[in-house]
Parts: C-alpha cells; structure tokens; sequence
C-alpha cells in the first residue's frame, strides 16, 4: 500500500514537487509515507485510513516537519486541500479544523 502511494506521487514530495530526494539505490526518489489523518484515528472511522487517498509522499525534510514542525499546520492545510475530495471516494470524510486538532493532540508534546 504504502509503496503504491509512493509511485503514485511520482516519488516526488507532495508538499512541493520541486523539493530535492536524494536517489535510493534502486535509482528512484527518496520520499517518505505519511498517513494524512493519523492511524491512530482508526477507531473514529468506519472505513480504513490505510489506504492510498490518505497516504501522501513527503521528503524526509517536509515530513519531520509536519510531524515536529512550528508551521506544520501550513502543510496539514495544503494537502487535506489537496485530499479532501480523494477521501470522501473512499469514504473518508473529515473538516480541516478536526484534523489540525488531531495533529496538536498528538504532536504537541513532541
Ligand atoms: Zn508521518
Ligand atoms: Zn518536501
């Protein structure tokens, strides 16, 4: 699933295509898999958040950002913008304001 996502994005860094990946030793971009709504929401929703359309491609710069990130709310924004019609085809559906509460509730302390 995750690898899927990956190629699916190009291996590029969804944040911004033009963010700089180091190549893998296969030959492709380096990025990252992050799950846009966390896992461990798993329980606030009745369809799987394990799934491409909540799966987005970062470079290891943007994705310790939005995890540990001062801004990292100008990122969640960006891509749940970016999302938000690809989640509800799979069922997923949640308002930005919710996801940001999320993210404070389990980063903040980090
Ligand atoms: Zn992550
Ligand atoms: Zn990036």
């Amino acid at each position: 699933m995750a690898l899927y996502a990956l190629a699916n994005a190009e291996h590029k860094c969804e944040n911004n295509m033009d963010h700089y990946c180091f190549q893998r030793r296969n030959g492709l971009p380096y990025t990252e898999v992050h799950h846009l709504i966390p896992l461990c929401y798993y329980d606030d929703f009745k369809n799987s958040l394990d799934v491409p359309e909540n799966i987005v491609s970062l470079c290891s710069s943007c994705h310790n950002e939005i995890h540990y990130g001062l801004n990292a709310d100008a990122i969640i924004t960006k891509l749940y913008y970016e999302r938000k019609e690809k989640l509800k085809e799979a069922g997923i559906e949640i308002s930005l304001e919710k996801l940001l509460k999320m993210y404070e509730s389990i980063f903040k302390t980090k």
